[in-house]
C-alpha cells in the first residue's frame, strides 16, 4: 500500500468576521434566537434589494494579500438551485470571474499549496432535521434558523497539491492561523466559521495522472478531517487493488462509524444554471485602497513564528513555535523574554502550561519572574508548573506563592552535602559512572548519572535543583 499516492485539494468556507451580512443590515451574529438575525433580504422576501457590504470586500482584499493572490475586478452570479435554507432558491457567489486568484499558502515545513481561487459568496441558513438520523431522509420534519442566511463568506479553493492528511491539517491549521491574525475571520470551526470539503484521489506512482477523485463534505474539526481523509485514500486504494474503479462522487463523513458514505454520485452533474447577478454592479475596487490596506496588513504567522524562533533560539519548524503563534500568545511570549526570562523556559511553560483558560493574560512580567525563580534554581520546573497554575488566578509574586507551598530551595551547601552522601554511599555506581567518563561513553554517562540524580531527587522529596546537582557531580568526576 505504500507506493500510493494520496492527493489532495481542499475547499475552505471562511465566515467573515463584519458586523452585519453580506448584502444587507441583519446582524452577522453566532448563537441567537433562531430567526432573529433577519430581515427582508436574508428571507429573500420579494421586492428586495442586495448592498453589497463595503467590509466583507476589504476583508477578501486582506486574505488575497496575505494569500500572495491575484486581486481582480470580479462579478457575482446566481447559483440557482431549490433547498428549504436557502429562501431566495439562489445563492450570490463568484463564478467565473472571483475577486482573488492564483494565490499560494506556505505551510510551516516551507512547503507552498497553490490557491486556485478565492471569492466571495452569501452563507445559507440551518435546516435541523428532527427524527431519523439527523439527515433529510427519513426525517419527522424539519426546522430552519435563516440567521446564517446572507452571512459573508469566503471560499477558499486550494491546487490538488497536498499530499497527505498530516499536510491537509497542517493547511487548514495555517490558513486558520492566517485568517484570524489578519482578522478576516474568528476561525471557529466548533461554530461553523470555517468548514472544510476534501477532495481526495490516489494514484500509484507521482508520474502518473492524477485520479478519480470524491469530495468529501463539511469536515468540521481538523481530526475529523485527517480520519476522513485517511479512511477515504484507503477505501480507494483497496477498490483500485481489486481491479475495481473509483466513482466520482460526493460523499459523507460519519464522525460515529469512522466511514465515508454515498451522498450523491457527480455523473449526475448539478446544472446551476449561473448567470451574473442583475441587481448588483460588477466589482471592482480602487487600486489605491488595495494599497492601502495592503500598507495596514498585521504580521502574518510565518513572520511571527520566525520572530519568536530567533527570540527563543530555536530553529524552524518548530512546533512549540507553530503552537504558540497559532494560539495568538507570540506577543507574550515576546514580552517575558524581553522582561529578562529565559527564552527556551518561556517557550516551554506557554506551551505547556499556560495553554488552557486565562493562559493568555498572564502579565509577561510575572511570567518572567517565575521563570527567573527557576532557572536561578530556587524552584524546580515540576514546582514552576505549580506555581504558574495559581498565579493565574491569584496576584501574589511568584516567590510568595512558592513560599506558601513550602517550595524552598534547598541551601546549597545542605545539596552538596547530600549528592556526596549519595554518591558515597554507592561506591560500585560511582566507579561505574567514572569509566564511563573516561571512556566518554554517553549512553551509560547518561544512565547513571540519572542513577544518582534519581537517588537525589528522592531524598530531597523533588526539592533539590536538577542542574546543581549535575554540576556537582560533574565536580566530583573531575577531582
Ligand atoms: P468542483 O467545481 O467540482 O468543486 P474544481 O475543479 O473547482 O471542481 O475542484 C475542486 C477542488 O478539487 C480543488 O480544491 C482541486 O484542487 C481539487 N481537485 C481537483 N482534481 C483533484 C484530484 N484529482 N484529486 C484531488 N483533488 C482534486
Ligand atoms: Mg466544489
Amino acid at each position: 500500500m505504500s507506493e500510493w499516492e494520496t492527493v489532495i485539494g481542499l475547499e475552505v468556507h471562511a465566515e467573515l468576521a463584519t458586523e452585519t451580512k453580506m448584502f444587507s443590515g441583519a446582524p452577522n451574529k453566532f448563537g441567537s434566537e433562531p430567526n432573529t438575525n433577519v430581515d427582508p433580504v436574508s428571507l429573500g422576501l420579494p421586492g428586495s434589494l442586495p448592498v453589497l457590504n463595503e467590509k466583507a470586500v476589504e476583508l477578501a482584499i486582506r486574505l488575497g494579500i496575505a494569500l500572495n493572490c491575484d486581486i481582480r475586478p470580479s462579478v457575482f452570479s446566481r447559483k440557482n438551485y431549490f433547498y428549504p435554507d436557502m429562501p431566495k432558491d439562489y445563492q450570490v457567489s463568484q463564478y467565473d470571474e472571483p475577486i482573488n486568484i492564483d494565490g499560494f499558502l506556505e505551510l510551516p515545513d516551507g512547503t507552498r499549496i497553490g490557491i486556485e481561487r478565492a471569492h466571495l459568496e452569501e452563507d445559507t441558513g440551518k435546516s435541523t432535521h428532527v427524527g431519523g438520523d439527523g439527515r433529510i431522509t427519513g426525517a419527522q420534519y424539519s426546522l430552519v434558523d435563516y440567521n446564517r442566511a446572507g452571512v459573508p463568506l469566503l471560499e477558499i479553493v486550494s491546487r490538488p497539491d497536498l499530499r497527505s492528511a498530516a499536510d491537509a491539517r497542517a493547511y487548514v491549521a495555517e490558513l486558520r492561523a492566517i485568517l484570524v491574525a489578519a482578522e478576516v475571520s474568528d476561525g471557529k470551526m466548533e461554530e461553523g466559521s470555517l468548514r472544510v470539503d476534501a477532495n481526495v484521489s490516489v494514484r500509484r506512482s507521482p508520474d502518473d495522472p492524477f485520479g478519480t477523485r470524491c469530495e468529501i463534505k463539511n469536515l468540521n474539526s481538523l481530526r475529523s478531517l485527517g480520519r476522513a481523509i485517511e479512511y477515504e485514500a484507503n477505501r480507494q486504494i483497496d477498490l483500485l487493488e481489486a481491479g475495481e474503479s473509483v466513482r466520482q462522487e460526493t460523499r459523507h463523513w460519519d464522525e460515529n462509524d469512522g466511514r465515508t458514505h454515498t451522498m450523491r454520485v457527480k455523473e449526475e452533474a448539478d446544472d446551476y444554471r449561473y448567470f451574473p447577478e442583475p441587481d448588483l454592479v460588477p466589482l471592482d475596487p480602487d487600486r489605491e485602497w488595495i494599497e492601502q490596506i495592503r500598507a495596514a496588513m498585521p504580521v502574518l504567522p510565518a513572520e511571527r513564528r520566525t520572530r519568536l524562533a530567533a527570540a527563543a533560539g530555536v530553529e524552524l519548524p518548530h512546533d512549540g513555535v507553530t503552537l504558540v503563534v497559532e494560539r495568538g500568545q507570540d506577543e507574550q511570549a515576546l514580552a517575558a523574554v524581553n522582561a529578562g526570562g529565559d527564552p527556551a523556559r518561556v517557550l516551554v511553560h506557554i506551551e505547556q502550561n499556560l495553554a488552557g483558560d486565562g493562559g493568555a493574560d498572564l502579565a509577561p512580567g510575572r511570567l518572567a519572574a517565575l521563570v527567573a525563580l527557576e532557572t536561578g534554581g530556587t524552584l524546580t520546573p515540576t514546582q514552576a508548573k505549580e506555581v504558574l497554575a495559581e498565579m493565574l488566578t491569584s496576584d501574589a509574586a511568584p516567590e510568595e506563592i512558592a513560599a506558601a507551598k513550602g517550595f524552598e530551595a534547598m541551601d546549597t551547601g545542605d545539596l552538596t552535602a547530600l549528592v556526596d552522601g549519595i554518591i558515597d554511599g554507592h561506591p560500585d555506581e560511582w566507579a561505574q559512572l567514572a569509566e564511563a567518563h573516561a571512556a566518554d561513553d554517553q549512553k551509560k554517562l547518561k544512565k547513571l548519572s540519572g542513577f544518582f540524580t534519581g537517588q537525589v531527587m528522592r531524598q530531597s522529596q523533588g526539592k533539590a535543583n536538577g542542574k546543581l546537582v549535575a554540576d556537582r557531580i560533574q565536580e566530583r568526576l573531575q577531582t
